[in-house]
């Protein structure tokens, strides 16, 4: 089981759950909403192999930890993964975009100073102005697009610049995203949560549900199930380049 898209970190019982995550899931990235959120959260999950911390600021957080931006730049050459970084356009947090930009800016350009990284990339209401900054930094290292939302022509520019995307149960509940992910190409979609944040059915995801995106997933492309598991895990083994 794969979540590529975590916020392990946060659930009420973070760190038991964690051993139970590593057992369970072979891949878990848990992104981090600040530099220092990211440092704690590498101590306390350390020696658990399946799981990998990324490090972000997330454009929720960007006004509270702006502070934190020069730690965030100073740490990308050591990380191979970065997130949760990108921007907030929708109506409760469009007021901080003039924030938000210049920290996902500078962001990606440190990491296309150091190439190889695998971005986790937040753009709700903003997904037009995140493919555009993406295309200008092509070097920066492998667009993971979060719970992609935005309109068909904004996904069919992120498709063309290179741009993987994570898909949810949540996402997946719904007739857009579903229309969304149809139009996905199947080799660069991969299976996550966003937990504790996310629920179907009034029950919080747990990061091995991601894998329950397999069923929908099937319906969609027409593919059987297990072909779908297959193919999510390749999918991962090509993102961190090592053999399938
Ligand atoms: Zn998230």
């Amino acid at each position: 089981m794969i979540d590529l898209h975590s916020h392990l970190d946060l659930y009420p019982d973070g760190l038991a759950l964690a051993q139970e995550v590593n057992r369970r899931n072979e891949f878990t990235l848990v992104v981090t909403t600040s530099p220092r959120a990211y440092r704690a959260t590498s101590r306390v999950f350390a020696g658990l192999r399946n799981i990998k911390v990324g490090l972000g600021l997330h454009p929720e957080v960007s006004v509270a930890k702006q502070g934190e931006l020069d730690d965030l730049l100073a740490g990308i050459a050591k990380a191979p993964f970065i997130g949760e970084i990108g921007m907030d356009g929708s109506p409760r947090f469009r007021g901080s975009l003039s924030i938000q930009e210049p920290i996902f800016r500078a962001a990606l350009s440190e990491c296309g100073r150091h190439p190889g990284k695998v971005m986790s990339i937040h753009s709700r209401g903003a997904e037009r102005r995140v493919v555009e900054l993406l295309a200008t930094t092509k070097h920066a290292g492998v667009p993971l697009l979060h719970w992609f939302s935005g309109a068909l022509a904004e996904l069919e520019n992120a498709v063309r610049i290179g741009c993987w995307f994570s898909v949810g149960p949540a996402m997946l509940a719904g007739e857009k995203g579903r229309a969304l992910i149809a139009r996905m190409p199947l080799n660069r979609v991969l299976p996550e949560t966003d937990g504790p944040f996310t629920s179907v059915g009034g029950k919080p995801l747990q990061p091995w549900d991601a894998w329950s995106v397999r069923e929908p997933l099937a319906e969609i492309w027409g593919m059987p199930v297990a072909d779908i598991g297959e193919q999510l895990r390749q999918n991962l083994h090509r993102l961190l380049r090592k053999p399938g």
